[in-house]
C-alpha cells in the first residue's frame, strides 16, 4: 500500500521512535512546530478518524492510553499539551493514515 506511515511501521522509511508496542507507534514529526511534536499512529492502516470502525474500539482506547505514556515520557503532562487529529481537506490532513499530533513544550495559542 502506498502509505507513508505504513512504510514507517514496516521500517521502510526511518523514524525516530519514542514509543512502540504491538499495536501503536509514536515517533517525532519530521517538521516539528513546537519543542515536542510527536505523531501517534495505530499500526493498522485506518485513513482518518472518520474511518474508525466499531471493531477498532479497543485499539483506539489503547492508542489513547499510549498517548498518556508518551506525554509522561516527553515531560509535558504538568504544563500541558495538545492532541490534534486533522481530517480531510479543510482539516489540512496530508497523510491519510490516522495520526494524533502530540504538541507541547511551549505555550500554545488557538488559531484557525
Ligand atoms: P497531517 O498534516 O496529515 O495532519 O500531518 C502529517 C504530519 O506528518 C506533518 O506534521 C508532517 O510534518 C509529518 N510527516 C510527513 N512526512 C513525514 C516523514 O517522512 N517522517 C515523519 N517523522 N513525519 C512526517
Ligand atoms: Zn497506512
Amino acid at each position: 500500500m502506498d502509505c507513508l506511515f505504513c512504510k514507517i511501521v514496516a521500517g521502510e522509511i526511518p523514524s525516530t521512535k519514542v514509543y512502540e508496542d504491538e499495536h501503536v507507534l509514536a515517533f517525532h514529526d519530521i517538521n516539528p512546530i513546537a519543542p515536542v511534536h510527536v505523531l501517534m499512529i495505530p499500526k493498522k492502516h485506518i485513513a482518518s478518524l472518520l474511518e474508525i470502525q466499531p471493531e477498532d474500539k479497543e485499539l483506539i482506547g489503547h492508542l489513547h492510553l499510549s498517548l498518556q505514556k508518551v506525554a509522561e515520557t516527553m515531560e509535558v503532562k504538568d504544563p500541558g499539551f495538545r492532541i490534534v487529529t486533522n481530517i480531510g481537506k479543510h482539516g489540512q490532513q496530508t497523510v491519510f493514515h490516522l495520526h494524533y499530533h502530540l504538541i507541547g513544550g511551549r505555550q500554545l495559542n488557538w488559531t484557525m
